[in-house]
């Protein structure tokens, strides 16, 4: 699988990749990874939040 989360496809999403965490609310990171709460809402969380259970 491609690397997704770095390099210069980042700069095609919006804002580039980055933003709050809604877990964390870590500004500025990159929000690129999708976890799945309890209620199977889909979030864009950090690489620090994407393990863990929402
Ligand atoms: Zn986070």
């Amino acid at each position: 699988m491609a690397k997704t989360t770095r390099g210069k496809g980042l700069w095609n999403t919006p804002s580039r990749g980055r933003g709050t965490c809604p877990v964390c609310q870590s500004t500025r990171i990159k929000c690129l990874h999708t976890n799945v709460t309890e209620v199977g809402a889909q979030l864009k969380v950090c690489k620090k939040c994407r393990n863990k259970d929402l």
